[in-house]
């Protein structure tokens, strides 16, 4: 009896949280640097969710740093109220394999929102790098070795899964930089700093369309339509035979948040993902929303243990790990 009671007191009081949710601002963590491609989708996000939650403040929080691990983590330690939510992405089912000691439990310690989008990348090179094409920077890769830098955001950034992938189908050992995030990385090539970045289109589009960076190939299996990037071979079709990284974003919570909190966020959720401004914004930079049962909370969480079980093989054959 006391325990029913205590049931009902507690699903009384669930039920008015969703019900005033959000009565305050909601943070999004996004675990790499302002600028870059997860902040902009966050940022993009950010302001297609609002609208589905009375035009809610949403404030973007940059936690760079340990390849989106230190962000990540902050969420999963974060009081589950529904008021501090992370964007992540591939890098969720990446980190296991590359962390020995991983701060959290990817699957665990989260609740799972859903998938956001799916995007591809580009390899690109600074802009006075002697290489006009894929062809021409094989040759240079191959007269280099042992001088070439490859930036990154870290162990478990997608641009750390792409070039280690990369580095390892051509067997070419480069020298990786880390960043915070692909936006200073993306100043120091333009830079000439360092020599090479593979990098989500969402923030390698401009630059390519612009010409400010040389621009080598597409990540995915087939080329991509956008009017910038279609123009670019795919690493496939250059002779890295068997090159496919797509990698994508998904919106997590705390373990623990309420049930009726993250239905509100989700049915949020579903309803941004079908905005106009959004959808065009996304696809101009050749992202593809998610239109799939993966904005299902359950098949969002499957996605990404298949993920996990996907990339884990792969990172450890190429023997990486963090402590
Ligand atoms: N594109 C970065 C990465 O390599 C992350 C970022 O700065 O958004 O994962």
């Amino acid at each position: 009896m006391k325990k029913t009671l205590f049931a009902l007191a507690a699903a009384t009081l669930a039920a008015a949280a969703s019900a005033a949710y959000p009565e305050k601002p909601i943070t999004f963590v996004v675990p790499f640097s302002a600028g870059g491609p997860t902040d902009k989708v966050a940022r993009d996000l950010a302001e297609a969710l609002r609208k589905q939650l009375g035009n809610a403040t949403i404030v973007i929080e940059n936690v760079g740093g340990a390849g989106g691990t230190l962000g990540a983590s902050k969420v999963a330690k974060a009081a589950p109220d529904g008021y501090t939510l992370l964007v992540h992405h591939i890098g969720m089912a990446t980190s296991p394999a590359l962390y020995r000691n991983l701060p959290y439990k990817t699957l665990d310690d989260f609740e799972y929102v859903g998938l956001v989008n799916e995007v591809p990348m580009t390899l690109i090179g600074r802009p006075d790098l002697p290489a006009a094409n894929y062809a021409e920077l094989h040759k240079w890769l191959e007269a280099n070795k042992g001088r070439i830098n490859l930036a990154n955001a870290g162990l478990g950034a997608a641009s750390h899964l792409c070039g280690l992938l990369f580095q390892q189908k051509l067997g070419i050992d480069m020298t990786t930089v880390p960043y915070k995030g692909t936006a200073p990385a993306m100043t120091d090539l333009l830079g000439g700093q360092v020599d090479l970045m593979c990098d989500q289109t969402t923030n390698t589009t401009g630059q390519i369309e612009s010409g400010k960076v040389k621009a080598y190939a597409v990540t995915t299996t087939k080329r991509l339509t956008a009017p910038a990037l279609a123009k670019l071979p795919t690493l496939d079709e250059s002779g890295v035979k068997g090159f496919n990284v797509t990698i994508w974003h998904g919106v997590y919570a705390p373990r623990g948040t309420p049930k009726p909190v993250l239905d509100t966020i989700n049915a949020a959720l579903r309803k941004a993902l079908k905005d106009a401004d959004f959808v065009k914004r996304e696809e101009a930079l050749g992202a593809v929303i998610v239109n799939d049962n993966r904005v299902n909370p359950a098949e969002h969480k499957k996605f990404v243990e298949s993920e996990i079980n996907k990339w884990g093989p792969i990172i450890k054959a190429a023997g990486q790990y963090a402590d």
